[in-house]
C-alpha cells in the first residue's frame, strides 16, 4: 500500500466514524424528548394534554391501559356532567374557562365565586349575571352572607326568592385552609351563628347547603351532624368530602344521615400528592350510595393543573366506576336532580304575571323553568 492510499483510507475510516456518532447521537436524543408520562404538566388546553397521553400509549407498550382524557370524553362525554362546586364568578374566571368546558363536555357549573367574606355578595352578583347570560350553562349558588348577625337572613331570603339554586360554599368552620380559615364571615362549627336558621329556610325552598368543614373530623363534624338530625328536612353536601378524609370516614357519616350529600373533588385524590388515597379506594362507597354523590373541581383548588386537571379528575373517576349508570347518577344526575325539585318562588311568579304577553300556566312550575322563562324575556 502506497502512503498516499494509506492516507485516503484514514481519511475514509474517520469520515465513517464521524457520520456514525453524529447519527447514534440524533438518535438518542429523539428518545430523550419522547414524552414519557400522561400527568405532563399541562398546556393552555386540556386536550392537547390528552393528545400527549394518546401518543404515549401508541409509543409505549406498559402504558396502554392509561386512557387518554381525549378517550375518555369521547367515552364519558355524553354523560352530561355538571362540576357540582366552582368558584370561576371570581374575578369573571368563567369568561375564560368557556373553550375548555366546551372541549372537555361539562355541561353545567354550579358557579359561585368568594367564600363567606363581604367580597363574596360582588361575586355572587357575577354568578348571577353569568346565569342570565347562559342560563342553560350555569347553576347559580350564593356565599355573600354575614352568618354571624340576624341581618344575613333578609340576604338569604331575598336571593333563594330571585332565584338561586343553592347556598355556598358555607365556611362553617375552618382551621387549617389557607384560603378560608380567616374570612369575615366563617362560623365556628355548622350549628353557629345563624347557620340553623338558615337550614331552616333552605327546607322551606328545598335548596341544598355547601358547606365547607376542615378539619373533617373531631368537634366541627360532631356539630355538623347535630345539623343533620336537628333538620331532617334540609339538604347539606359536605364540600370536597374526600380532601384529607377516609372513605371509612365518608361511608359512616353517610350512613347515619340520609340528608347528607357529599361532593367529591375527585382532582385532589387523583392529582394532589397530600392525598393519602386513590380514587379505586373511593369506588365501593360511592356505590353503595350511588344517588348521594355529586362531582366537582372546587375550580382546581391546590393543584398545579389548575381546573383543567380537576375536570381530568372528574373523568378518570367516572371511568374508575366502571359503570355507566353510577357514572352518570354521579356526574351529573343527583345534581339536577336537586335543582329540578325545586318549586319557582312567590316573587318569580309574580314577575312571570306580569310579562305582557305571558300566556303560559304557571302551576307546578319549577324554579328552573321560572329563571329560564324570566331570563329569555330579558334577552
Ligand atoms: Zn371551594
Amino acid at each position: 500500500m502506497t502512503k498516499r492510499s494509506m492516507v485516503y483510507m484514514l481519511v475514509t475510516v474517520v469520515i465513517i466514524l464521524m457520520v456514525t456518532f453524529s447519527l447514534w447521537k440524533k438518535m438518542d436524543e429523539l428518545s430523550e424528548n419522547r414524552p414519557v408520562t400522561t400527568t405532563s404538566s399541562p398546556t393552555d388546553s386540556s386536550l392537547t394534554t390528552s393528545e400527549t397521553a394518546a401518543t404515549d400509549a401508541e409509543s409505549d407498550s406498559t402504558e396502554t391501559e392509561v386512557k387518554s382524557l381525549y378517550e375518555l370524553v369521547a367515552e364519558y362525554g355524553d354523560l352530561q356532567l355538571v362540576d357540582a362546586h366552582n368558584h370561576d364568578a371570581s374575578g369573571f374566571a368563567y369568561y375564560k374557562m368557556q373553550r375548555n368546558w366546551e372541549h372537555s363536555s361539562v355541561d353545567r357549573i354550579v358557579l359561585f365565586g368568594d367564600v363567606s367574606e363581604p367580597s363574596a355578595i360582588k361575586t355572587d352578583e357575577i354568578a348571577w349575571g353569568a346565569y342570565q347570560e347562559a342560563p342553560e350553562r350555569f347553576i347559580p349558588f350564593f356565599s355573600g352572607i354575614n352568618l354571624l348577625d340576624e341581618s344575613g337572613l333578609q340576604t338569604v331570603r331575598d336571593n333563594l326568592e330571585k332565584g338561586y339554586f343553592g347556598i355556598g360554599e358555607i365556611a362553617a368552620a375552618s382551621t387549617y385552609s389557607p384560603a378560608l380559615a380567616h374570612v369575615a364571615w366563617k362560623t365556628k362549627d355548622p350549628m353557629d351563628g345563624i347557620l340553623p336558621d338558615i337550614y331552616k329556610l333552605c327546607a322551606e325552598y328545598k335548596v341544598p347547603v355547601l358547606l365547607h368543614i376542615d378539619p373533617p373530623n373531631g368537634a366541627p363534624v360532631f356539630k355538623l351532624e347535630e345539623a343533620l338530625e336537628a333538620y331532617p328536612d334540609t339538604t347539606f353536601i359536605f364540600a370536597h368530602i374526600n380532601a384529607h378524609n377516609s372513605p371509612d370516614n365518608v361511608e359512616s357519616l353517610l350512613e347515619k344521615h340520609p340528608n347528607l350529600y357529599a361532593d367529591f373533588f375527585a382532582g385532589f385524590t387523583a392529582f394532589n400528592p397530600e392525598s393519602a388515597y386513590e380514587l379505586e379506594d373511593f369506588v365501593p362507597v360511592i356505590k353503595k350510595f350511588p344517588d348521594r354523590f355529586l362531582l366537582s373541581t372546587d375550580s382546581g383548588y391546590g393543584l398545579s393543573g389548575g381546573e383543567e386537571k380537576a375536570i381530568e379528575g372528574m373523568y378518570r373517576l367516572m371511568d374508575a366506576l366502571d359503570d355507566r349508570q353510577i357514572a352518570q347518577q354521579v356526574a351529573g344526575g343527583n345534581l339536577e336532580e336537586l335543582i329540578r325539585i325545586q318549586p319557582a318562588t312567590d316573587t318569580q311568579l309574580e314577575a312571570l304575571r306580569n310579562l305582557p304577553d305571558m300566556d303560559r300556566d304557571l302551576t307546578n312550575l319549577t324554579k328552573e323553568e321560572a329563571g329560564k322563562l324570566l331570563s329569555n324575556n330579558k334577552k
